[in-house]
């Protein structure tokens, strides 16, 4: 068997046997085993994403099955960036693959009965929003990222997802987010030159996202005809056919879902637009520095004031004291 199906077959193994994602990963390091990217073992290259099934536990190819067309990309009104959105289930296509399978029905149920019961148990683990600084955030003892674990705390993720680091503290992300702000502001207070750029710079990024909003506005009027449009097909269909309930509800409780979604990006973009720019804004930001918060605080300021300080961010780097 090939040296990849054996590492496969071994993580389902171990996980079986009770060992945790995070166990496993840090073995995996521990004896050098390549990851399928290359690099370090995550807990999440293991028990990632469910929703999107992209981790090894989760991967339907181990057991025999390929699944299309279980998400669609769309660009992201604020970075510009594409985006994926999981289609809902309705629309994905399952080809069966016995040659490919690896895991036996048996191990594969046995795994994801387990998982079932880790997620009833640990709360569904939420997707927790982003921070303003996150990514940016560093380990200052290997360098590596600190994530958001359990309560909003900043935590090294290499001690966490690859058990190589020795940096067992952690810092409340709002302690960490104030301590920022303050530096930023005793650096930009009081410095004339920094904060025009940082006026110009809030400007463009302004201007930007107008522009970028014009093109994206029809795009995402486009996919709300699309939901509405398939929403009534399903209504249609529970009207006038004999179809079950049951068959059509999930379907159309993710088109609302996405309906919700597109609604609200729909209202964000005509904040973006509302902005109006003040003429002496170096002056006014003089005065808004003074409170960076302020401009965080705003729904319609929030995103471009964002970008802008983690601009002015190369890294943060947390370590332990004394
Ligand atoms: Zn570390």
């Amino acid at each position: 068997m090939l040296g990849f199906a054996c590492t496969i077959k071994r993580i389902f193994n171990d996980y079986v046997e009770g060992k945790t994602a995070r166990q496993i990963a840090a073995d995996l390091n521990k004896e050098g085993v390549a990851s399928p990217r290359g690099g370090l073992w995550n807990a999440s290259t293991i028990n990632g994403n469910r929703k999107r099934r992209n981790s090894i536990l989760n991967n339907e190819l181990y057991r025999g099955k390929i699944v299309y067309n279980r998400q669609s990309f769309l660009r992201d009104p604020e970075t510009g960036k594409r985006r994926s959105r999981p289609n809902p289930q309705a629309l994905w296509v399952t080809k069966h693959v016995p040659h490919l399978q690896i895991i036996e029905h048996e191990i594969w149920d046995k795994a994801h009965a387990l998982k079932e019961k880790c997620a009833s148990k640990c709360g569904n683990k939420r997707q927790t929003r982003k921070r303003i600084l996150t990514g940016l955030v560093k380990c200052g003892c290997c360098g590596g990222s600190m994530t958001i674990i359990g309560r909003e705390r900043y935590a090294c993720s290499s001690r966490k997802e690859q058990g190589t680091c020795s940096n067992g503290t952690s810092i409340k992300a709002q302690d960490l987010e104030q301590r920022v702000f303050d530096g930023l502001q005793s650096i930009l207070l009081g410095r004339e030159d920094t904060v025009q750029a940082f006026a110009d710079a809030f400007h463009g990024e302004v201007k930007r996202r107008q522009t970028n909003n014009a093109s994206n506005k029809s795009a995402v009027q486009k996919d709300l005809l699309k939901v509405e449009t398939s929403i009534k097909r399903c209504v249609d269909l529970l009207l006038h056919s004999n179809t079950p309930m049951e068959s059509i509800r999930s379907t159309l409780e993710e088109l609302e879902t996405q309906k919700r979604a597109l609604v609200q990006e729909s209202a964000l973009q005509t904040q973006v637009n509302k902005i109006v720019l003040h003429p002496n804004i170096g002056a006014l930001y003089a005065r808004k520095v003074s409170n960076l918060k302020s401009l965080l605080e705003n729904d319609a300021t929030k995103h471009p004031a964002t970008e802008i300080i983690r601009s002015l961010i190369e890294k943060i780097a947390v370590a332990p004291t004394g």
